[in-house]
């Protein structure tokens, strides 16, 4: 099928050497580094519970309140007991948050959606990709990076202007040309600029080294997600390899229908876009909905926990 044919036309983007690169088991996914794919596999173990019903959710661990940041934990709903996530806080005291509830497969589908955009947009112009990366990481800001450089050159400068009147001190002292009340006031003066503009030259330094690894972090996420053009369905593996976290936020819901919003963490790529999407209303066999959650309204806590 072509898509394998997809996957070996990626190869071009890739910088993994061909000696790392090992294929995720039983898949046509792309290559990734063997250190990517452990780093993976050994957060799904961690996050792996035993459940009762043999549901193991792929988003264990993943799933985050957008409002409180706590998890989203695993609930049945309704006669039919569709599989929701909803905010941990929430569902230990109402008034701490709200329940941020999400169906399984809203979430599923606007996951695939979110990497499937994604994917294709790094596959087809990879400048563009790692483009919106770095203009979705505030830290990448190019003109703040310009900045930093003259700033850090000054600093340096009048470190060394410093330095240099520390040593004339001294040999001013030795000479007898400045008295010892003089030398001590200076001394200090000096010894404090000192200090502030070591501090100032670290935070300079530390900001630019940030801006270095975001556009490598720009890079490296955009053919992490190339290569995964194509891709038809969410694993554990593959999310894992793709995401840090999904936060989700609060549902609105209108006579018109119901719209959520998820936010995708990637991994190197941080936050890129949020997900708008129709999500499943919560109307149940034509009766009104009653209170969502909390006083027993239908939902039944599943023994699965993410
Ligand atoms: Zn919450």
């Amino acid at each position: 099928m072509c898509k394998t044919e997809v996957i070996f036309k990626v190869g071009k983007y890739r910088n993994v050497p061909e000696s790392e690169q090992i294929r995720v088991d039983n898949t046509h996914e792309p290559l990734v580094s063997q250190e990517l794919f452990d780093g993976a596999n050994a957060k799904i173990q961690s996050r792996r519970r035993d459940t009762k019903n043999n549901f193991v959710s792929i988003f264990a661990g993943l799933i985050k309140c957008g409002t409180c940041g706590k998890s989203l934990g695993l609930r049945y709903w309704g006669k039919d007991k569709h599989h929701i996530y909803v905010c941990s806080t929430y569902a230990q005291n109402t008034k701490a948050c709200s329940d941020h509830r999400i169906f399984y497969e809203d979430l599923y589908n606007a996951v695939l959606a979110d990497i499937q955009y994604h994917a294709h947009l790094a596959f087809e112009d990879r400048e563009k990709a790692i483009a919106l990366a770095l203009k979705m990481n505030a830290k990448a800001d190019g003109n703040k990076g310009k900045n930093n450089e003259s700033r850090l050159k000054q600093a340096k400068k009048r470190y060394e202007e410093v330095t240099r009147l520390f040593d004339r001190l001294y040999e001013d002292s030795l000479s007898g040309r400045i008295s010892n009340e003089n030398f001590a006031r200076l001394i200090d003066k000096y010894q404090t600029e000192q200090e502030k503009l070591l501090e100032v030259i670290e935070d300079i330094e530390h900001a630019m080294q940030e801006v270095r690894d975001s556009q490598k972090n720009a890079v490296q996420w955009a053919d992490l997600m190339a290569g995964f053009v194509g891709i038809e369905e969410l694993t554990a593996e593959n999310l894992n390899l793709l995401v840090e976290r999904i936060e989700v936020f609060e549902r609105m819901e209108t006579e018109a229908g119901a719209e959520q919003v998820i936010k995708v963490c990637y991994r190197f790529g941080g936050y890129i876009q949020e997900r708008r999407f129709k999500a499943t209303m919560l109307i149940r066999h034509g009766r009104r909905r009653k209170c969502p959650l909390g006083e027993g309204a239908g939902d039944e806590k599943a023994p699965s926990v993410s």
